[in-house]
């Protein structure tokens, strides 16, 4: 089984699957701004299309951004993930 580890590059802390990243940063990002993971997340899970896929991608990386200023170029071009690989 795979482990989930927090997706803010260098953390390593565990996270719970169904979390982007471990509880503490998750705290530190923004409540508006994860009120918007949550919302384009839930939004890609009922209607997967570009679109949405989008969107909660680019919440997801701007939740990583806020508790990871200086976080490399390369690291949005990864798969969308939220942990649940088996949808
Ligand atoms: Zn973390």
């Amino acid at each position: 089984m795979m482990v989930n580890t927090c997706r803010v590059p260098g953390c390593h802390a565990p996270r719970n699957p169904s979390q982007l990243m471990c509880l503490t940063h998750w705290r530190q990002v923004p409540a508006e701004l994860r009120h918007e993971v949550w919302r384009t997340y839930r939004a890609y899970k009922r209607n997967v299309t570009n679109a949405t896929w989008l969107a909660a991608s680019l919440a997801r990386d701007e939740a990583i951004e806020a508790v990871c200023p200086t976080l490399d170029d390369t690291y949005t071009q990864g798969e969308f993930s939220f942990g649940d690989t088996h949808e």
